[in-house]
Protein backbone atom coordinates (compact mmCIF):
# COMPACT_ATOMS: atom_id res chain seq x y z
CA UNK A 1 0.00 0.00 0.00
CA UNK A 2 1.25 3.60 -1.20
CA UNK A 3 1.17 6.46 1.34
CA UNK A 4 -1.82 7.71 -0.61
CA UNK A 5 -3.64 4.44 0.02
CA UNK A 6 -2.51 4.62 3.57
CA UNK A 7 -3.94 8.18 4.09
CA UNK A 8 -7.43 7.43 2.53
CA UNK A 9 -7.58 4.39 4.21
CA UNK A 10 -6.82 6.07 7.86
CA UNK A 11 -9.24 8.78 6.70
CA UNK A 12 -11.99 6.11 6.16
CA UNK A 13 -11.26 4.20 9.22
CA UNK A 14 -12.09 7.75 11.18
CA UNK A 15 -14.84 8.70 9.55
CA UNK A 16 -16.18 5.03 10.35
CA UNK A 17 -15.43 5.62 13.71
CA UNK A 18 -16.80 8.75 14.25
CA UNK A 19 -20.07 7.60 12.65
CA UNK A 20 -20.02 4.68 15.02
CA UNK A 21 -19.53 6.92 18.38
CA UNK A 22 -22.44 8.70 16.96
CA UNK A 23 -24.73 5.67 17.13
CA UNK A 24 -26.76 4.34 20.28
CA UNK A 25 -25.62 1.56 21.83
CA UNK A 26 -27.51 -1.63 20.77
CA UNK A 27 -26.40 -3.70 23.76
CA UNK A 28 -30.31 -1.80 25.29
CA UNK A 29 -33.10 -4.01 24.09
CA UNK A 30 -35.19 -1.02 23.72
CA UNK A 31 -33.57 1.05 21.06
CA UNK A 32 -33.03 -2.07 19.03
CA UNK A 33 -36.92 -2.74 18.70
CA UNK A 34 -37.54 0.93 18.71
CA UNK A 35 -35.32 1.20 15.64
CA UNK A 36 -36.68 -1.99 13.76
CA UNK A 37 -39.94 -1.02 14.60
CA UNK A 38 -39.26 2.50 12.97
CA UNK A 39 -38.14 1.11 10.07
CA UNK A 40 -40.26 -1.37 9.38
CA UNK A 41 -44.17 -0.77 10.97
CA UNK A 42 -45.74 0.68 8.43
CA UNK A 43 -43.93 -1.90 5.40
CA UNK A 44 -47.26 -2.99 3.35
CA UNK A 45 -44.19 -6.16 2.42
CA UNK A 46 -42.60 -8.33 4.39
CA UNK A 47 -38.76 -6.73 4.88
CA UNK A 48 -35.67 -8.26 6.55
CA UNK A 49 -33.35 -5.67 7.89
CA UNK A 50 -29.67 -6.86 9.45
CA UNK A 51 -28.01 -4.66 11.80
CA UNK A 52 -24.42 -5.51 11.93
CA UNK A 53 -22.40 -4.59 15.12
CA UNK A 54 -19.05 -4.10 17.30
CA UNK A 55 -17.69 -5.87 19.48
CA UNK A 56 -19.47 -3.62 21.61
CA UNK A 57 -22.51 -4.11 20.45
CA UNK A 58 -22.33 -0.40 18.46
CA UNK A 59 -24.45 -0.16 15.00
CA UNK A 60 -21.88 -0.79 11.98
CA UNK A 61 -24.48 -0.91 9.46
CA UNK A 62 -28.16 -1.58 9.08
CA UNK A 63 -28.88 -3.15 5.70
CA UNK A 64 -32.07 -4.26 3.90
CA UNK A 65 -30.98 -7.78 3.22
CA UNK A 66 -34.47 -8.66 1.57
CA UNK A 67 -37.71 -7.54 0.24
CA UNK A 68 -40.90 -10.05 -0.27
CA UNK A 69 -44.39 -9.87 -0.68
CA UNK A 70 -47.25 -10.10 1.52
CA UNK A 71 -46.67 -13.76 2.69
CA UNK A 72 -42.89 -14.40 3.02
CA UNK A 73 -39.18 -13.33 1.76
CA UNK A 74 -36.76 -14.86 -0.53
CA UNK A 75 -33.22 -13.95 0.14
CA UNK A 76 -29.44 -15.44 -1.04
CA UNK A 77 -29.51 -17.16 2.34
CA UNK A 78 -25.59 -16.75 2.55
CA UNK A 79 -25.69 -12.90 1.71
CA UNK A 80 -25.89 -12.10 5.80
CA UNK A 81 -23.39 -14.16 6.66
CA UNK A 82 -21.32 -12.19 3.92
CA UNK A 83 -22.21 -9.23 4.83
CA UNK A 84 -21.56 -9.78 8.36
CA UNK A 85 -17.83 -10.10 7.15
CA UNK A 86 -17.64 -7.67 5.13
CA UNK A 87 -18.75 -5.16 7.79
CA UNK A 88 -16.55 -6.70 10.61
CA UNK A 89 -19.34 -7.38 12.29
CA UNK A 90 -18.98 -9.37 15.47
CA UNK A 91 -22.74 -9.49 16.38
CA UNK A 92 -25.73 -8.80 15.08
CA UNK A 93 -29.59 -8.37 15.04
CA UNK A 94 -32.43 -9.49 12.35
CA UNK A 95 -35.77 -7.74 12.12
CA UNK A 96 -38.23 -8.52 9.31
CA UNK A 97 -41.94 -7.00 9.72
CA UNK A 98 -45.28 -9.28 8.80
CA UNK A 99 -47.65 -6.70 6.95
CA UNK A 100 -50.93 -8.74 8.00
CA UNK A 101 -49.92 -6.95 12.23
CA UNK A 102 -49.90 -10.36 13.64
CA UNK A 103 -45.48 -11.12 15.15
CA UNK A 104 -46.15 -14.56 15.49
CA UNK A 105 -43.18 -16.23 14.14
CA UNK A 106 -43.61 -19.10 11.66
CA UNK A 107 -42.24 -22.25 11.85
CA UNK A 108 -40.36 -21.50 8.43
CA UNK A 109 -38.84 -18.17 10.68
CA UNK A 110 -37.67 -20.44 13.65
CA UNK A 111 -35.93 -22.67 10.47
CA UNK A 112 -34.36 -19.40 9.24
CA UNK A 113 -33.34 -18.24 12.29
CA UNK A 114 -31.36 -21.13 13.10
CA UNK A 115 -29.94 -21.38 9.91
CA UNK A 116 -28.99 -16.78 10.10
CA UNK A 117 -27.64 -18.22 13.46
CA UNK A 118 -25.21 -21.03 12.18
CA UNK A 119 -24.33 -19.02 8.88
CA UNK A 120 -23.16 -16.32 10.73
CA UNK A 121 -21.40 -18.16 13.93
CA UNK A 122 -19.05 -19.48 10.78
CA UNK A 123 -17.58 -15.67 10.14
CA UNK A 124 -17.40 -14.97 13.91
CA UNK A 125 -20.85 -12.85 14.18
CA UNK A 126 -23.10 -13.74 17.11
CA UNK A 127 -26.42 -12.93 16.30
CA UNK A 128 -27.98 -11.47 19.66
CA UNK A 129 -31.70 -11.39 18.25
CA UNK A 130 -33.68 -12.31 15.95
CA UNK A 131 -37.33 -10.62 15.84
CA UNK A 132 -40.98 -9.94 13.89
CA UNK A 133 -41.51 -6.65 13.75
CA UNK A 134 -45.73 -6.39 12.98
CA UNK A 135 -48.42 -3.54 14.26
CA UNK A 136 -49.20 -5.66 17.22
CA UNK A 137 -46.33 -6.14 18.81
CA UNK A 138 -42.64 -7.18 18.30
CA UNK A 139 -41.95 -11.09 19.07
CA UNK A 140 -38.64 -12.82 19.60
CA UNK A 141 -38.54 -15.58 17.28
CA UNK A 142 -36.05 -17.71 19.75
CA UNK A 143 -38.08 -17.59 22.66
CA UNK A 144 -41.54 -16.75 21.20
CA UNK A 145 -42.03 -13.94 23.52
CA UNK A 146 -44.23 -11.03 22.19
CA UNK A 147 -44.73 -7.78 23.53
CA UNK A 148 -47.31 -5.39 23.19
CA UNK A 149 -46.97 -2.08 21.65
CA UNK A 150 -48.40 -0.73 24.92
CA UNK A 151 -46.31 -2.47 27.22
CA UNK A 152 -42.90 -1.81 25.48
CA UNK A 153 -43.78 1.97 26.58
CA UNK A 154 -43.75 1.10 29.84
CA UNK A 155 -40.96 -1.10 29.64
CA UNK A 156 -38.86 1.84 28.11
CA UNK A 157 -35.95 3.16 30.83
CA UNK A 158 -35.03 6.13 29.37
CA UNK A 159 -38.50 8.01 28.79
CA UNK A 160 -39.52 10.08 31.61
CA UNK A 161 -41.55 12.76 29.81
CA UNK A 162 -45.26 12.08 30.41
CA UNK A 163 -47.80 13.33 27.60
CA UNK A 164 -48.91 11.77 24.55
CA UNK A 165 -46.52 8.61 23.27
CA UNK A 166 -45.86 7.67 19.49
CA UNK A 167 -48.10 4.55 19.19
CA UNK A 168 -45.03 2.92 17.12
CA UNK A 169 -41.70 3.63 18.53
CA UNK A 170 -43.41 4.55 21.96
CA UNK A 171 -41.05 8.07 22.11
CA UNK A 172 -42.46 11.05 23.58
CA UNK A 173 -44.68 13.46 21.41
CA UNK A 174 -44.07 17.35 21.35
CA UNK A 175 -45.92 19.50 19.61
ZN1 LIG B 1 -41.95 -14.11 9.47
Amino acid sequence: MNEAATIQAGLQAAIRQLRRDGMPDYTDTGRVIAAAMLQLHDSEVERLLGYFLDRDCRLIEVEELSVGGLHGLVYDKYLPARRAALHGACHAVFAHCHPNGDPTPSPEDREAADTLDSQLAAVGCMVLRHMVIASNGVADIRTGHIVRLEDLVDHDPTETTPGPRCPHCGGALTS
